[in-house]
């Protein structure tokens, strides 16, 4: 039987648990004497990835109060309550390098420094929507619930310890009444963050907090937006400046993610977009910092490469591969002399299949590219199928390029089946194959080149046929028009040659008719029956008002029995046709992969 699989990241975590448990260095916090009965060997690890999975080592479910750490969750639901502005006017968001219980205000303002200090989250907690003391509890309370995605309690012994010796907490709550920047009672606003401050948490609740931070506020168990994208990216950018205190300098060079402690030993560092890391151990350093977490945090952060302020791996070059539309051509069969004008000119139409994320580096190098090749160019196609993510400057920038390119006189068409970019000056398509014939029927009725109307003696099957031949076939032929939308009877026409209009090749998938190829005057359906009899194995419509001459079954057996000549002479240029469309596709998938 196979060992069970213990993923990689698991095993790192655990042996980091393992090596940090010799350090003993630090000290359980006492100045909230009911943190001192935390048993200091406890060591919790876990990480969060944004679709909720979990890795964790150690103690991860032993609940302790969270402190600290809940000021950017409560700082980030004042934010979605009150907006930027309007916090911003009560709470500062500079470092101070201070200590997270420093007596220091902002000089004229007597406001607080930052939300990450004591003095500010005192503020900050009045500042969460409520239209009463009972409302903001709640709401602080289920707030860090919807950020935890569990119901969360909180520890009434720690909560009546704090209050009890909260002296200092207490002054600064004066100082700022006095200044007027705490606007309600001061014991309603300690009463609230002294609360905050004791909701019960585990390893494992911080870091799917923390990446539901890093996910923009949604939370990756429950799938809950907890607070908008601002509120959470303005959170987390005061977590990098503020969130360790007097040590957030230094912290932010070697472990260079947003973060933040508590004196309960907890740490919370987030890596936005990516993954929220949880960490708790009791014992502190001198700026009140959890010694085995700060460690424990600065090591994942190297060994897994997380530094935000480091290059991130590139995804490669973004574009994928560029078509020209001489060589590659969409599945569209098209006549002798329409595919003969598209060798020619078919330099104008220009393909360029992406991929990876498109944000503003990638955008960059695709607009800049594109608007250096203008020369001779008069149709675009940007394929955006095996591109991933396209942020907004993409779309911004994409709309720029079109709009550049049309007073060019070029179309730009943007391939997006997911219609993830809505773009003014380009043209819409479903596929890469829709989008370039788009540009070939464009050029060849630009170019004159174009064939809607092809008599039988010059349909391409026919091209190596003697003329008698090809009117003692045409006695044979039978006229047929079709409308828009209408199927073709196969089993009553052998070989159905196309005078004007055009026909789809469709296969049906599940109740789906898809297009699968399209045929323009000039050519011929149904020449393989004729050689193997096999039958049709597709659907044939016609897409617009469609004249045809009709080979039956019936004709075609009077054909073999009058003139059996004529009849194999029609199956060897049968034969030749297939030959060479056989050929072409072989060049242009080699084309394709080289
Ligand atoms: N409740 C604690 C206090 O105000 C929180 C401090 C902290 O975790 N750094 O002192």
């Amino acid at each position: 039987m196979n060992a069970p699989f213990v993923s990689p990241i698991k095993e790192l975590l655990d042996d980091l648990h393992a090596r940090l448990t010799d350090r003993r260095d630090g000290e359980v916090a006492t100045y909230i004497p009911e943190l001192g009965k935390a048993d200091p060997e406890w060591l919790g690890l876990a990480v969060a990835t944004l679709d909720g999975t979990l890795y964790e080592a150690g103690d991860t479910d032993v609940p302790f109060t969270i402190q600290s750490v809940s000021k950017p969750f409560v700082y980030a639901l004042a934010l979605q309550d009150r907006g930027l502005e309007d916090v911003l006017k009560c709470v500062g968001v500079e470092p101070t390098g201070d200590a997270f219980n420093a007596v220091r205000l902002e000089p004229v303002s007597g406001r607080p420094y930052n939300p990450m200090v004591n003095s500010g989250a005192i503020v900050t907690s009045t500042l969460v929507g409520g239209a009463n003391q009972e409302e903001r509890r709640g709401r602080i309370l289920s707030g860090l619930s919807a950020f935890a995605g569990r119901a969360l309690e909180v520890d009434g012994k720690v909560l009546s310890s704090e209050s009890a010796t909260g002296d200092r907490n207490r002054a600064l709550a004066y100082l700022m009444h006095g200044a007027g920047v705490l606007t309600c009672p001061v014991e309603d606003a300690l009463a609230l963050y002294f609360e905050q401050c004791a909701a019960l948490v585990t390893t494992r609740d911080l870091a799917v907090m923390t990446a539901t931070l890093a996910g923009g506020g949604v939370n990756p168990l429950t799938g809950e937006t907890v607070v908008s994208v601002e509120a959470a990216a303005n959170a987390l950018t005061v977590m990098a400046t503020c969130g360790t205190y007097d040590y957030a300098g230094e912290w932010l060079v070697r472990a260079g993610l947003p973060a933040k402690s508590g004196v309960s030993g907890g740490l919370i560092a987030a890596l936005p977009s990516q993954l929220g890391l949880g960490a708790f151990s009791p014992r502190l350093d001198a700026r009140g910092n959890s010694v085995r977490a700060v460690a424990a945090c600065e090591e994942l952060s190297t060994r897994f490469g997380l530094h935000l302020m480091r290059p991130s791996e590139r995804s490669g070059p973004v574009f994928h591969r560029t078509l020209r539309g001489d060589t590659a051509h969409s599945s569209r069969v098209r006549a002798h002399d329409e595919r003969s004008a598209l060798a020619r000119l078919g330099g104008a139409i220009r393909v360029y299949v992406l991929r990876g994320d498109l944000a503003f580096g990638t955008a960059e190098a695709v607009v800049r590219t594109i608007s250096e090749d203008t020369d001779s160019v008069r149709w675009v196609v940007l394929d955006l199928k095996r591109a991933g993510r396209v942020a907004p400057v993409a779309v911004t920038l994409l709309e720029g390029l079109a709009a550049k390119l049309k007073e060019r006189g070029i179309t730009t068409v943007i391939v997006d089946t997911e219609k993830r970019v809505a773009v003014r000056s380009a043209v819409i398509a479903e596929t890469r194959d829709e989008a370039m014939e788009l540009c070939e029927d464009a050029l060849l009725a630009e170019a004159g080149a174009a064939r809607p109307e092809v008599p039988i003696a010059e349909q391409d099957l026919l091209r190596g046929l003697d003329p008698f031949m090809v009117t003692a076939l045409d006695a044979y032929l039978e006229t047929r028009e079709y409308e828009t939308g209408e199927r073709l009877v196969q089993d009553v026409a052998a070989l159905c040659f196309i005078l004007s209009g055009g026909l789809a090749r469709q296969v049906i998938i599940g109740e789906r008719a898809v297009r699968e190829t399209s045929m323009g005057p000039g050519t011929a359906v149904g020449r393989l029956a004729l050689i193997d009899d096999a039958g049709h194995s597709h659907r044939i419509v016609a897409e617009e008002p469609t004249a045809c001459k009709v080979l039956t079954t019936q004709s075609l057996a009077r054909l073999e029995r009058d003139s059996p000549r004529l009849a194999d002479a029609l199956r060897w240029s049968i034969a030749n046709a297939i030959a060479e469309r056989l050929r072409r596709t072989d060049a242009e998938n080699h084309a394709l992969i080289h």
